[in-house]
């Protein structure tokens, strides 16, 4: 069983801003807020969440599809 990360550094593409976060474990975040230059960011096109479009890891449910090949998300 692979190991899901909770933790991911969000990297604003306006301003080049990252910051560590905590990822939730029970739904995807849509929006977020860069802390410097404090744009909203949204996901790109096809992306769940702000961490599978500008995170360093994908958001917990992404990784435990990747790892299991099922939608379901398990912890
Ligand atoms: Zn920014």
């Amino acid at each position: 069983m692979n190991d899901i990360v909770f933790k991911s550094v969000l990297t604003c593409p306006h301003c080049g801003f990252a910051k560590r976060e905590a990822m939730p474990t029970d739904a995807c975040q849509f929006y977020y807020e860069c802390g410097n230059c404090k744009t909203l960011l949204r996901p790109n096109p096809g992306d769940c969440c702000v961490f599978c479009s500008f995170g360093s890891i994908k958001c917990p449910s992404m990784q435990a599809r990747d790892s299991s090949g099922n939608t379901e998300f398990r912890l």
